[in-house]
């Protein structure tokens, strides 16, 4: 029988999913019916004529069509970035060079709107995540560099920083602009130049950016844009004049890149996965630190390689935030990405949705707990609804491997030491979370925990001037910051 409670939370519930449809115009943003490559300043078809479809993951609809780079498009646009670099790039004075850079960062700004447009509908996150997080942020790794390309002196005193020549670079899907202006910012403003190849399901925002990089007149050559699958991504990896590797993706593909380059003298950066801790002591504000770990799992639907995806919960509140959490997904709205009041998007292609769902079959198989919110899916598209697991054993194969959507594990520790044993039992260390009223547990914390970043009483904060990057199997070197400039220069 319903309870007095029950039925309350029915009542919120219901309000909540109704609110009346807040759809983002699609009129600012205009998608091409098909996408060239970005080589030497120019758009150009690939040489083998070849493309590939992107689709809207919200309605399996294709949006466009994008060129696949072979080797001999990956080999034209190396050579374009290594002439751009001799012959240009690396002899302009730093701050004339810095000055490109401001100009990129401004016209991103500018056309801000139309890239969080594009950005959800080619990669199927919320509007309100692309619109405010994704696409401001870019703009400010953009600015964040331009700032230190005249002042490298003073990131590196007593030292004459160099530049190391032509840089490969390979982003996923999950934060496309994002992660292109990760990797373009601190290489241009070092001195280098670029051939970047963005993910196969995510290529248009990185298009939109080469429109940018044309008409803010930066040399030909010192930018390119190839677009293509695996193959591709290898053909950049595995060409003899790239001097540096700058690589985001699956803990897989790392390993196959590093074995790649083994025994050359190409310097790289790898940023992989992770499965983040976050750990709940009883002290803590316990509605603050729920609602943290569902803007750490749930909101991005866990495509974040730093997504809190363990919860680690103190004993004596554990059944109290598993009850506050459920309550709290089960106000989350799942559906349309370009709705403005859409918590949860689409996940971002029809493989990922498998592979998440293969890994709930495991989970149930394994015998462990699991619930899920009510929320009606769209009849289209491709969409999950936010799942938790209960009572999950340590080394169950949900709580060891990277699942990369909005599914949690949570399991309960008695003490400090506990909490961090099972915190660090885990292949990848990219981040980790830590909620509690004390400060001197969270210097504990922070000091034992072995990941590249933790938050304390928040989760998935990013500054352009922070450092992000991990430990173990999560990869190593640093992007944002002071610490993403050393990776592209040499002494
Ligand atoms: P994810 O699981 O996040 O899609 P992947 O590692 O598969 O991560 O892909 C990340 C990026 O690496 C994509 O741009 C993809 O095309 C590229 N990629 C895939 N395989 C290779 C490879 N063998 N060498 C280089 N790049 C690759």
């Amino acid at each position: 029988m319903a309870t007095k409670r029950d039925n309350t939370l029915k009542l919120k519930f219901d309000s909540a999913r109704k609110l009346s449809p807040a759809p983002e115009s699609r009129s600012s943003a205009t998608i091409r019916p098909r996408y060239d490559l970005f080589i030497n300043g120019k758009f150009e078809p690939s040489s083998g004529k070849k493309y590939f479809d992107t689709i809207n993951p919200a309605t399996g609809e294709k949006l466009s069509e994008a060129a696949e780079a072979n080797a001999a498009d990956v080999d034209k646009a190396v050579k374009a970035a290594r002439n751009a670099y001799e012959k240009c790039w690396k002899k302009m004075p730093a701050k004339e060079r810095g000055k490109y850079v401001f100009r990129i960062a401004r016209m991103v700004q500018e056309r801000a709107r139309e890239f969080a447009i594009v950005e959800t509908m080619d990669g199927g996150k919320p509007i309100r995540e692309s619109r405010d997080f994704d696409i401001p942020t870019a703009a400010n790794h953009f600015f964040y560099y331009a700032g230190w390309a005249d002042k490298l002196e003073y990131a590196f005193p007593n030292r004459t920083a160099k530049s190391l020549g032509v840089a490969g670079q390979i982003i996923p899907w999950n934060f496309p602009l994002l992660m292109a202006s990760w990797k373009i910012a601190p290489a241009l403003a070092t001195g280098n130049t670029v051939v970047l190849k963005p993910a196969e399901t995510t290529p248009l925002t990185a298009m939109l950016l080469a429109e940018v990089i044309q008409e803010a007149d930066l040399p030909p050559g010192v930018v390119n844009i190839i677009t293509g699958g695996g193959s591709t991504g290898a053909a950049l990896v595995n060409h003899p004049d790239i001097n540096k590797i700058a690589f985001t993706g699956s803990t897989e593909v790392g390993k196959i890149i590093q074995r790649a380059i083994a025994g050359t003298s190409k310097k790289i950066t790898l940023e992989l996965g992770g499965k983040a801790p976050n750990i709940i002591f009883d002290d803590a504000p316990i509605d603050q630190a729920v609602e943290g770990v569902v803007n750490g799992i749930f909101f991005n639907q866990g495509h974040v390689c730093c997504a809190g995806s363990r919860l680690y919960v103190q004993e004596s509140v554990m059944n109290d935030v598993v009850r506050k959490l459920r309550d709290r997904i089960e106000t989350l709205i799942v559906g349309d990405p370009m709705d403005k009041n859409t918590d949860i998007g689409a996940i971002n292609s029809k493989q990922q949705l498998d592979k998440i769902n293969k890994y709930i079959k495991i989970g149930l198989g394994e015998g462990y707990d699991m619930y899920q919110s009510s929320c009606v899916l769209p009849d289209r598209g491709f969409f999950l609804r936010p799942t938790i697991f209960t009572n999950v054993a340590q080394s169950s194969r949900i709580a060891q491997e990277e699942i990369f959507g909005p599914v949690l594990t949570i399991q309960s520790f008695r003490t400090d030491e506990e909490a961090i044993e099972k915190a660090n039992n885990n292949p990848y260390g990219l981040s980790a979370g830590v909620w509690t009223d004390k400060g001197s547990k969270i210097f504990n914390m922070t000091a034992k925990l072995r990941a590249g970043v933790v938050w304390a009483n928040t989760f998935n904060k990013f500054d352009p001037a922070s450092p992000f990057g991990g430990y173990k199997e999560s990869g190593y070197g640093r992007e944002g910051g002071l610490h993403g400039l050393q990776p592209y220069v040499t002494f």
